[in-house]
């Protein structure tokens, strides 16, 4: 079973976003675009930011 790993993309991009953000000196970002988070296949009920990794309470 190898699964997990493709079904936890999105929530491992929303990670990937935010460390890239933080290495790029953690600017300020106005979260022009927010996507839902996906873990396990099922939405957390939360959005993260597609530029910065911004993680909302929807
Ligand atoms: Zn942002």
């Amino acid at each position: 079973m190898s699964s997990d790993s493709r079904l936890m993309k999105d929530y491992h991009e929303a990670n990937a976003l935010r460390e890239a953000w933080a290495a790029a000196g953690n600017n300020p970002c106005d979260h022009p675009d927010f996507t839902a988070e996906v873990l396990f296949a099922s939405r957390t009920g939360d959005e993260f930011c597609t530029t910065c990794g911004f993680n909302r309470r929807k």
